[in-house]
């Protein structure tokens, strides 16, 4: 029989609010010194009060309306009972009955080499809710003064976080990674977290059950199958593995007919498995009452604000940088995908849209020519930007924000190209120079010899030295082996160290053999 995994994410976000979900203590990273930000409340000293962080409320229904949930009219948290060390109240305030957000959606694209290859998968959002973080225990390795020992940094206690509950909708580890960084996209354009997985501000369990389906993938039946959960991955590969090797464990349980039993698992990255930690809790085990300290939250206010102020997404910048701009897909995604691009190529093509008003052949060849030079700026801009500059930044380990090229030079490098003042070969060179130095293109092109200024004479006698030099391979030219002309062109640009147009040399080439 063929199964098929069935998967459900819940995600937690660290929202970046400035202080704590209850407290005014600051919401610090984990490069503070331990327990430097703390307070009665946070550390859960008897009779210390909480009060709801106006901040986080806001954050997390702006999440919600961009995963497309519907905002409740009221929202109210709740107590989930348990027991640990880095738990202070032994109670987390979470919300249980009415949280911020429920029954959104998330719809991403995926690409072809990924398997099932559905070209879309549309996940359901079951609910985002907003709770306080745990303390964290750093198990002393070699204990203190002879003991085993735990220590415990209360400094990222009763920090907030959101969190984000998927359908069982995911068919593959790959559509749980695109999902994730796309909700890590969002994340970031709506501005309530950086959601870096690396650095713990997006944390991902992952549920997973195998599902009998017919020759068809129809499923044999409308429930189910028990599943696993495995808790706390903290990378978008360790998630992409996990998945994996659940699925091979439980399909291998399923073939010898001892099918897999409820439970939660931890991942153990260097061995590449999941590993059983407990049988799975269900909500009954965490006793679940109204948290009595925090009144119930109307939220009708905060959604009629926030529902003209959300941002564009993702999606819809990729969208747009497409057809406004006249960007490739990949493109697109790349901007979109790494901080501080799109900004930077807005301000370029805004440039640029200078460039091509004020040029003289928009007058003369109209509507159509002007698209077309588009498309070639798109081009330039796209090539030059997300493989030339992107690799000279990665160099350095550096981002875009601190790139030593301002927008206004990269356009007028782009124009350099366009008009031909540059080819691409020394362009190179011109986009190294301007990297190293900040300086202004046409500046460096001048200084440094680079641009394309060939008396016609000059090229003429360059060409007719290298046929002559080459007379064999010029027969063959004559006689119709015309790929031989792009050699010819390369060696004819060489012998010009750049400074010719390649265009002009093939025509020259082409005048001269008379072909
Ligand atoms: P909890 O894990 O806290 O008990 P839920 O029962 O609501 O909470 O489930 C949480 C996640 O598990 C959701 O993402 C949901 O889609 C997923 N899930 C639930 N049942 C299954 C199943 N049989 N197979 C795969 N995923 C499941
Ligand atoms: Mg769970
Ligand atoms: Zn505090």
């Amino acid at each position: 029989m063929k199964m098929i995994p069935i998967i459900g994410l819940e995600i937690h976000v660290q929202l970046n609010t400035k202080s704590k979900m209850f407290c005014s203590c600051a919401n610090v990273d984990d490069g503070a010194p331990p327990n430097t930000a703390i307070c009665p409340i946070c550390t859960g000293q008897p009779g210390a009060l909480p009060a709801l962080n106006a901040e986080a409320l806001k954050k997390g229904v702006l999440a919600g309306m961009a995963l497309g949930c519907n905002i409740p009219n009221t929202s109210a948290f709740d107590r989930k009972n348990y027991f640990y060390p880095d738990l202070p109240k032994g109670y987390q305030i979470s919300q249980f009955g009415l949280p911020v957000a429920l029954g959104g959606s998330l719809t991403i694209e995926i690409p072809e080499d990924a398997l099932p290859n559905r070209e879309f998968a549309r996940i359901g959002i079951t609910r985002a809710h907003l709770e306080e973080d745990a303390a964290k225990n750093f198990h002393a390795p070699e204990g203190i003064e002879g003991k085993p020992a735990t220590l415990v940094d209360y400094n990222r206690s009763s920090t907030p976080l959101l969190e984000i509950v998927t359908e069982p909708d995911f068919r593959s580890p790959a559509e749980a990674k695109y999902f994730l960084q796309e909700l890590r996209a969002i994340m970031r354009a709506i501005k309530v977290s950086n959601a870096d997985m690396e650095k713990g501000q997006m944390r991902c369990d992952v549920n997973i059950s195998m599902l009998e389906v017919d020759d068809e993938g129809f499923p044999t039946k409308s429930t189910l199958n028990p599943r696993t959960e495995v808790k706390n991955l903290n990378s978008f590969r360790a998630v992409e593995r996990a998945i994996a090797y659940e699925t091979q464990r439980q399909s291998a349980l399923y073939a010898s007919m001892t099918p897999p039993v409820e439970a939660t698992r931890g991942w153990d990255d260097s061995q590449g498995k999941t590993i059983e930690q407990r049988t799975k809790e269900s909500s009954a085990d965490y006793r679940y009452f109204p948290e009595p300290d925090l009144p119930p939250q109307d939220l009708r206010e905060i959604r009629e604000e926030l529902k003209n102020r959300l941002p564009e997404l993702p999606a819809q910048t990729r969208l747009r940088l497409e057809q406004e701009y006249g960007f490739s897909k990949a493109n697109a995604s790349f901007f979109v995908a790494n901080e501080g691009y799109v900004e930077y190529v807005e301000q370029i093509m805004s440039e640029l849209a200078g460039w091509i008003e004020a040029s003289d052949d928009k007058i003369e060849s109209g509507a159509e020519a002007l698209a077309n030079k588009k498309e070639t700026f798109a081009k330039l801009v796209g090539g030059w930007l997300t493989s030339k500059l992107a690799g000279l930044l990665a160099e350095k380990n550096l981002t875009i924000k601190d790139a030593n090229i301002n927008p206004e030079n990269f356009a007028e490098f782009i124009h350099l190209l366009e008009q031909k003042a540059v080819n691409s070969m020394n362009g190179q060179r011109l986009l190294q120079l301007m990297h190293e130095s900040g300086g202004d293109p046409s500046n460096l092109m001048e200084t440094h010899n680079l641009g394309q200024n060939m008396d016609d004479g000059d090229l003429e006698m360059i060409v007719k030295r290298n046929l002559e030099a080459n007379p064999e391979k010029a027969t063959e030219v004559k006689n119709g082996k015309m790929p031989l002309i792009k050699w010819f062109v390369g060696i004819v640009m060489r012998d010009t160290e750049g400074k010719a147009d390649p265009m002009k040399v093939e025509t020259e080439i082409r005048k001269q053999l008379d072909v």
